[in-house]
């Protein structure tokens, strides 16, 4: 990133030099037209970097998917890891919704309510 912002500076050092007012129009033009070709290898530049840190990501995805297939016997969905693992209670006195993991809701156990500490028992 320090890069991208060492050339953006660069690029605005020459636009600053092009706005001196004794320069004729072909050489204004010619700097400019150097200015555009920076611009545009620069661009080409990022894209091929944004392309091989895609392919990267993708790969990593498909290899976390390859782990939790191997840790759970199947990939995790993220919402259907939710919806397996916790549950949704709302407290009876302010409505605070309160997620909670299924194996900690035993008969008579009780949790207090983070918004207006209501105890709430299931
Ligand atoms: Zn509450």
């Amino acid at each position: 990133m320090d890069l991208i912002i060492d050339k953006i500076k660069n690029l605005e050092e020459k636009i600053n030099c092009i706005k001196n007012p004794n320069d004729d129009y072909n050489a204004i033009l010619f700097d400019v037209l150097g200015i555009i070709q920076e611009i545009v290898s620069d661009v080409s530049t990022l894209n091929k970097n944004y392309d091989e840190i895609n392919d990267y990501v993708t790969v990593l995805d498909e290899n976390l998917g390859n782990i939790e297939e191997e840790l759970f016997g199947f990939e995790v969905e993220e919402s259907e890891f939710e919806d397996f693992e916790y549950l949704d209670i709302s407290c009876e006195v302010c409505g605070e919704q309160i997620a909670i993991e299924k194996s900690l809701l035993n008969e008579g156990s009780s949790l207090e309510c983070p918004n207006c500490h209501n105890k709430i028992k299931f």
